[in-house]
């Protein structure tokens, strides 16, 4: 007997609410033409997954208020995409990179290695789970700028800990977000001037634990984003982020960003934007619906937050958490289109 649906979407339980075997046609009939109204309205569809079509980039486009951002004539940021997806493919390498795992503390390492000369600073500590205390690593990057204000990056760099045996390495999930932000610190790190960037102040965050150990709960994930939730409230750094914006399953050779309505609406319409600047934009938005994260306990304390993540990996999203994770289904050109719609849409934050 099949258990009672939930209208949660996690990481974790996504791909299986997308494969519901109850209405695949129906589900590929509205993904394919990005119907306007939601799956989980449709008659034929009343237990689909929340994750629904958005309206296509040509509605948008048209029925959008006047933008609150200014264009400016700054050249557009362009990251070195080929570099991003050797590191993915370095990252993915090294094998499963679970909490408390031998390749979990050589992926430390190399992380540390890529970030010689910056400020470097990290949030270890030992987390309870159900199967017993594990340490977990937050790794921090920052990047001092002149304006008043932080704009954080989250990537988490762990692998899945319940497929730890099945020979899981998670090329997109945990590899590609690793990376991505690897090539962030040497974007970020060349257009330091006087040691400062001309702009809010950016800081990397390589998250940890950001799976689940057992099952997805509000308890039993982003063990690390938690952690760091509670420190920043309590010192303050809270009230000083404009925005947190988290990386996630972002190398998929067949790219399309979903609108996380878990998620501040008017940072979603800024990455669009950003995705429009670049030319890019009909790579966002197909669908739209509440997805967990990294970002969850910054949603809570009220931080602007934008969670930019595919989940829609492989045909009804089969290859998330499958050992079918692999390099072979990503490609460079996705993270040159996400890599360079954040780093825009960094940029466009700085002008606010
Ligand atoms: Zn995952």
């Amino acid at each position: 007997m099949k258990p009672p649906r939930t209208l949660r979407i996690t990481k974790e339980n996504a791909a299986t609410d997308l494969r519901d075997p109850s209405c695949p046609l129906w589900l590929s009939f509205c993904s394919r033409l990005l119907l306007t109204m939601t799956l989980a309205s449709t008659i034929a569809c009343t237990k689909a997954p929340t994750v629904s079509a958005a309206p296509t980039s040509e509605v948008l486009a048209t029925s959008a208020a006047p933008q609150p951002w200014a264009p400016d004539n700054a050249p557009l940021p362009h990251i070195d995409a080929k570099r991003a997806f050797q590191y993915t493919h370095e990252v993915t390498a090294f094998g499963p990179r679970y909490i408390g795992s031998e390749n979990h503390k050589k992926l430390e390492r190399y992380i540390l290695d890529h970030l010689k000369g910056d400020q470097v600073e990290d949030d270890a500590f030992i987390a309870d789970t159900p199967e017993g205390k594990f340490p977990v690593r937050n790794i921090l990057a920052k990047f001092p700028g002149t304006k008043d204000g932080i704009i954080v990056i989250f990537g988490h760099y762990d692998t899945n800990y319940p497929l730890r045996n099945t020979g899981y390495v998670g090329a997109n999930d945990g590899g590609s977000s690793t990376a991505i932000l690897l090539e962030y610190a040497n974007q970020l790190r060349g257009g330091l001037r006087d040691k400062k960037r001309d702009g809010y102040s950016v800081w990397l965050v390589w998250t940890d634990g950001e799976e689940a150990i057992k099952t997805w709960t509000d308890t039993d994930s982003v063990y690390g984003a938690r952690h760091l939730a509670e420190k920043w409230e309590k010192d303050g750094t809270i009230k000083r982020i404009k925005a947190l914006l988290v990386m996630d399953m972002i190398g998929d050779a067949d790219l399309n960003i979903d609108r996380n309505t878990n998620g501040a609406p008017w940072l979603l319409d800024l990455i669009y934007a950003a995705a429009e600047r670049q030319g890019c934009q009909s790579h966002f938005y197909a669908r739209q619906g509440p997805i967990e994260d990294d970002h969850m306990p910054f949603v809570k304390r009220g931080v602007p937050t934008a969670d930019v993540i595919d989940l829609d990996y492989g045909y009804n999203n089969v290859f998330h958490h499958t050992p079918q994770d692999t390099m072979d289904k990503l490609s460079p050109k996705s993270l040159q289109i996400v890599g360079d719609t954040v780093l825009e849409t960094v940029h466009m934050l700085d002008q606010r």
